[in-house]
């Protein structure tokens, strides 16, 4: 350990991100990533974005992409704040909104950097427990709170919780900050954006890393009221006031300009994830229903760590945790049918 690290440094316990092999013949089914490339015409954009204009600083307000989000979303740029990625937004959101008087609450089993945001800044948190089947009854969210953080889905179980239950959370907890993580939510879920209108404490956030297979360009966006968004403006400036590149900027708006293609891709992962949760179900598997880009599956007799490191042998690449509650399973994104067929084939005999 260096000498050379404060306190807080020593006592960080860092989010570990999956595995991002060089090996490129690897079936990746590990990060949630989109098995579509981008929508062509968000990577004209970058390549044309990539000329002279490179050497002066891009829009500190990212104005141009709020004004397509905003369109795209039925709100004004005055809702929407744009990140590298809704990560760099969530570690924003939660100096801008959370404080040291009184506990954050977050899913027990949920996306592993809620806690690691909670401990960089000393800020309390209190876990909401999850059923067997890792539902969230709502009324648990009566419990006194400083705010709260929901990802629907939630990762990695890809549990979907009803926008009438977040209603009635957002109802029972006015007076703090609700953060909606919608990361995966254009996987057939409903999104509580609408609601933004009528609750002006929920913040949604949402990427381009999924849904736009833009994991690669760190583009994420949270809408809100403008008294968040000009919170979340407040910690960004006094970080590094340029959120986004030139090439992010341009992408992002193509992107998002580009209905058809998203929609087209879109339809296709849902219908990949249908038949191979089928599929596996029919091997023996347990799956969660899912409404997100992977599936959270356990098999009642089989190690899921030793099919993750058989199939791993095999050049098929997915996401094991070596954690209380969830050793058990398996998270598995919804790659192209070739590799899902392949996918299926390997555990069919393997287990
Ligand atoms: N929220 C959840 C629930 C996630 O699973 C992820 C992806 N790991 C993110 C946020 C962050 O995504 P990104 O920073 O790529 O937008």
């Amino acid at each position: 350990m260096s000498s050379y690290w404060s306190e807080l440094t020593a006592s960080l316990v860092p989010y570990v991100p999956g595995e991002q092999p060089k090996d490129q013949r690897y079936i990746k089914l590990n990060t949630n990533e989109n098995p579509y490339p981008p929508s062509p015409k968000a990577i004209k954009a970058i390549q044309e974005a990539a000329n002279a204009d490179l050497r002066l600083y891009p829009d500190p307000t990212c104005e141009d992409l709020r004004v397509v989000l905003a369109d795209y979303y039925g709100l004004s740029k005055e809702h929407i704040f744009v990140g590298n990625g809704s990560d760099e937004i969530l570690a924003f959101a939660f100096p801008a909104f959370f404080s040291a008087s009184k506990p954050i609450l977050f899913p027990d089993i949920t996306y592993t950097f809620y806690p690691v945001y909670a401990k960089l800044y000393g800020l309390p948190y209190e876990t909401i427990a999850t059923d067997d089947s890792f539902n969230i009854d709502p009324a648990m969210y009566r419990i006194p709170n400083g705010g709260i953080v929901i990802p629907n889905p939630n990762a990695p179980t890809a549990r979907y919780m009803l926008t009438d239950y977040l209603r009635e959370i957002l109802d029972a907890n006015r007076e703090q900050v609700v953060i909606v993580d919608e990361a995966y939510i254009d996987f057939g879920g409903e999104s509580v954006v609408p609601f933004v209108k009528d609750y002006p404490n929920l913040l949604v956030v949402q990427t381009l890393s999924k849904s736009r297979s833009l994991a690669g360009l760190r583009v994420g966006m949270a809408l809100g009221h403008p008294d968040l968004i000009e919170g979340l403006n407040r910690i960004k400036n006094s970080f590094n006031s340029y959120t986004l590149d030139r090439l992010a900027l341009a992408g992002a708006v193509a992107s998002i300009e580009d209905r058809v293609y998203f929609e087209e891709t879109n339809r296709k992962v849902i219908a990949t994830r249908e038949r191979s949760c089928e599929a596996v179900r029919q091997i023996g598997f347990e799956v969660i229903e899912s409404k997100a880009n992977f599936l959270f599956m356990t098999h009642p007799s089989q190690s899921a760590k030793e099919i993750f490191a058989t199939l791993k042998d095999r050049g098929i690449l997915v996401r094991y945790f070596d954690k209380p509650r969830i050793e058990r399973y398996l998270r598995v994104s919804i790659g192209t049918d070739d590799e899902m067929d392949a996918f299926v084939a390997a555990l069919r005999e393997i287990a």
